[in-house]
């Protein structure tokens, strides 16, 4: 088959579709109204409502295999499409969509994660607070990301004005760690797995605002065993695509974060700085292709987000020989919204 689905209309799914083109693929988009900017890189795209059964079976029809680019795809609408055409599985987007099940499943494996609780109302939060302590992190289980929907609690006074809300959340003790690093990996339908290296990621405001490489000792001391949990995680979920796993590198080695059941900001970089790039290896995966090489082919790589406003002055990147412009077409410029990324490779320039 040479037509691939994708549920959600993201940047993500929009570097997919333009891998995807480039092995003969052609891509068809799939997700509700909004600001879908791979509608314009997809040979069609369906805009309907996650639980429209009809439009689902209409898009299912037209593709070989489906993906997702969004990890807060509805499990009723993989339900709603043919179970042995969608990858990576199931279980993947069930287990990765809960913050209290990603932890729990990780724990489970023998992984390290921050102290946590789960919190339901404010006795829930006055118990996790006298067990684990401040400083800690109000998160909601489900639905966050780029640091929305969470709080940070300095001190058990903080923790009285907190309105819960109104959903599940976890509370989470303050990890010191050394840096933050991700495990990028794609496993093939044959259960094959490779890793492309890790960057060192750092955060502004709960964002991630850039991914170096080298990492740095502190990383490089502990993907190891991170690539370990991640291999185990992959082979427990019978995985096939690609899977990332947040790390922090603590004094006590590796503690999990999060994990994100496709691809991921801090593997742009990928796109020139490895033989292979995480969206070229997921389009292989999920279409039965072997696996490309992921070796990083520079010495060094920045992969540095735009964010906002920084949109506007985009454009200076292009006087920078060793740099990568990537805009996502977005309509909307708002503030903390990814609008595009630069990788520099420094030795290029
Ligand atoms: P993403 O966009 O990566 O999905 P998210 O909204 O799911 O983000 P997290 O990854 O949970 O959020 O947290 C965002 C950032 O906040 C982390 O990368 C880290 O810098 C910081 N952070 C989160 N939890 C903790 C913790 N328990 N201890 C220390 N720092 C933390
Ligand atoms: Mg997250
Ligand atoms: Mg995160």
């Amino acid at each position: 088959g040479s037509t691939i689905g994708i549920l959600g209309g993201g940047q993500l799914g929009r570097m997919m579709a333009m891998c995807a083109a480039q092995l003969g693929y052609t891509c068809i988009g799939y997700a509700p109204e909004g600001d879908n900017v791979s509608a314009p890189v997809s040979s069609d795209f369906f805009t309907s409502r996650w639980d429209d059964t009809a439009a689902l079976a209409a898009f299912a029809a037209r593709c070989d295999a489906i993906t997702w680019e969004f990890e807060n795809v509805p499990l009723e609408t993989l339900d709603a499409l043919p179970e042995a055409m969608v990858h990576p599985p199931r279980r993947g987007l069930e287990t990765a969509q809960d913050r209290l099940k990603e932890k729990r499943f990780v724990e489970d494996l023998g992984g390290r994660t921050a102290p946590y609780m789960a919190v339901d109302d404010a006795s829930d939060l006055e118990r996790a607070i006298e067990r684990i302590g401040t400083p800690g992190i109000l998160k909601t289980c489900r639905e966050g990301y780029d640091g929305k929907g969470q709080w940070r609690i300095a001190s058990a006074r903080d923790a009285e004005a907190v309105v819960l809300p109104g959903m599940p959340t976890v509370y989470e003790g303050f990890v010191t760690f050394a840096a933050e690093f991700s495990v990028i990996l794609v496993r093939g339908q044959d259960g094959e797995i490779a890793f492309w290296d890790s960057t060192r990621n750092e955060h502004e405001d709960g964002i991630l605002a850039r991914s170096v490489l080298p990492a740095g000792a502190e990383v490089e001391a502990q993907v190891e065993e991170a690539r370990a949990l991640a291999r185990q995680v992959a082979d427990a979920l019978r995985y096939v695509g690609v899977l990332t796993l947040e790390f922090f590198a603590t004094a006590d080695g590796p503690v999990f974060n999060e994990m994100a059941p496709r691809v991921h900001n801090s593997g742009h970089w990928t796109i020139e700085g490895a033989a292979t790039s995480q969206f070229e290896n997921h389009i292989r995966a999920v279409a039965g292709l072997p696996l490309g090489d992921t070796r990083t082919i520079a010495p060094r790589i920045e992969m540095a987000n735009i964010i906002g406003k920084d949109a506007t002055r985009a454009q200076d990147y292009l006087a920078d020989p060793a740099a990568h412009l990537h805009l996502y077409g977005k309509r909307q410029v708002r503030e903390g919204r990814k609008m595009g990324h630069v990788t520099r490779l420094p030795g290029e320039g």
